[in-house]
């Protein structure tokens, strides 16, 4: 008996000339192929210097090797007194041990002379440990003082509250490394260490056109038919984020001419983004117009949703996207195929967002075999990370992009998902 797979998949009884075969009408590719064809053509951009207050968000692109210690020696951890432990062994609250205080030891006032038996130093956190001394009595410990006198009545280990040379950071070893995103904290270990300038990737340059006769500008008057160009600003604005420089090229109606025109100018950016356009539609002039202009398509169509008409190219080193129109589709494709790429030419250590895992607050339900990007809210409350969504899931409200915090990912073999279960969602920066 022949199944009913074979018998779909047999042409044979067509003229040759009728038959429209799987390969020609399925042209759509799976997410995960999309993004490796794009992230093989994304290459790492060159390096630069720059001072540490111009490199907040870059990317690392050098190791960094600790050329000092941080601390760079031993240093108090409280304010109290600089003692030897061997003088308190054995001190007690019953039997307190006196200590003879014989100078002070502050943050940047290093006291010069050396700590013998039944002797103290006053010490402020961050003031360098005396020689001979090698523990610290906080203040709060120590039982009764004058100017001249402190009691103590309980034994200190040695090495209590000192900071070490070299305990945060040791001379030689390598806190940061090549793509790393430099965060404040970051600049912060690079300033301890030393260092005035760091080496860092350059930023890629994208370039921004969208597409689409009914566009008008935010401060324009809307005319019958008209909507605002809201991707304009949501995209510069991913681009910023995504640690890459955006620049707006045009808006330009769907006239094949003034398209190819505004695309032709604007191939000598790292990445080109353009928006509307690349749908099945009689205005969608884009893909041809690349075509025309030489730009290799790599793919058209991804089997996601939002986001299915997305298209890849490459112009020599240039990345050419054509997202399309619909607001949130622009974002979610985004997302998932253009940051990743920026990342890559940052030379990133990752170029995902960050993924957990939540409990669903609602049953979803899924109809198709695409993988899906429903626009979530997540919070998290007695230990458990749970995720509603936001309600309406077209494509068109953008709204409900804004109030999102994550992206739940349902998987492409998956249908419906009863609430309770255990999804993963992709966190979007806020
Ligand atoms: P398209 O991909 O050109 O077919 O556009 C799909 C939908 O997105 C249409 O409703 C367009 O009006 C809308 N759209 C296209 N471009 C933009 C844009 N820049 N800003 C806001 N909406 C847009
Ligand atoms: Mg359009």
């Amino acid at each position: 008996m022949t199944d009913r797979l074979s018998i779909s998949s047999d042409f044979s009884y067509i003229p040759s000339d009728h038959i429209i075969r799987p390969e020609q009408f399925i042209h759509m590719i799976n997410a995960d192929k999309a993004l490796d064809t794009i992230l093989n053509e994304a290459r790492v951009l060159s390096a630069e210097k720059l001072k540490l207050r111009k490199a907040l968000r870059r990317t690392l692109a050098e190791d960094v090797v600790a050329k000092e210690n941080v601390p760079p020696f031993d240093c108090s951890a409280m304010d109290g007194y600089a003692v030897r432990s061997d003088d308190t062994k054995s001190a007690s609250e019953r039997k307190p041990v006196t200590l003879i205080v014989i100078g002070e030891s502050s943050a940047g006032n290093v006291f010069k002379g050396k700590l013998t038996a039944l002797q103290a130093v006053r010490v402020m956190t961050g003031g360098t440990i005396p020689k001979g001394a090698d523990s610290v009595v906080p203040v709060e410990q120590v039982v009764a003082t004058d100017d001249e006198k402190i009691q103590i009545a309980a034994f200190m280990k040695p090495g209590a509250h000192i900071r070490n040379a070299g305990e945060d950071i040791a001379r030689d070893s390598v806190p940061l490394q090549t793509g790393d995103l430099l965060t404040p904290a970051k600049l912060g270990v690079l300033a301890s260490l030393g260092y005035t300038k760091v080496k860092t990737r350059v930023r890629p340059h994208v370039k921004i056109i969208t597409t689409g006769d009914e566009l008008v500008s935010p401060g324009a008057k809307l005319s019958a038919g008209q909507i605002r160009n809201s991707n304009r600003y949501t995209l510069s604005g991913l681009v910023e984020e995504a640690g890459a420089v955006a620049e707006f090229v045009a808006s330009i109606p769907d006239k094949r001419k003034q398209i190819r025109k505004g695309i032709a100018h604007s191939l000598d950016c790292d990445i080109l983004l353009i928006t509307g356009g690349v749908s099945v539609g009689k205005y969608d002039l884009v893909k041809d117009v690349l075509s025309e202009l030489g730009v290799q398509a790599k793919f058209w169509q991804v089997n996601i949703k939002p986001g299915k008409p997305l298209f890849f190219g490459t112009f020599e080193k240039t990345l050419v996207f054509g997202l399309p129109g619909n607001p949130v589709s622009a974002h979610v494709t985004f997302l998932e195929f253009v940051r990743p790429a920026i990342l890559s030419m940052l030379g990133a250590t990752s170029s995902t967002g960050v993924m957990l895992h939540a409990i669903l607050d609602q049953q979803i339900v899924k109809r198709d075999a695409k993988r899906h990007f429903i626009r979530g809210i997540a919070t998290s409350g007695n230990g458990v990370l749970r995720v509603s969504t936001t309600g309406t899931q077209s494509s068109g409200a953008l709204s409900s992009m804004a109030k999102a915090n994550c992206l739940i990912v349902i998987p492409e073999n998956v249908t419906s998902l009863p609430k309770g279960r255990k999804v993963t969602i992709e966190m979007l920066t806020s």
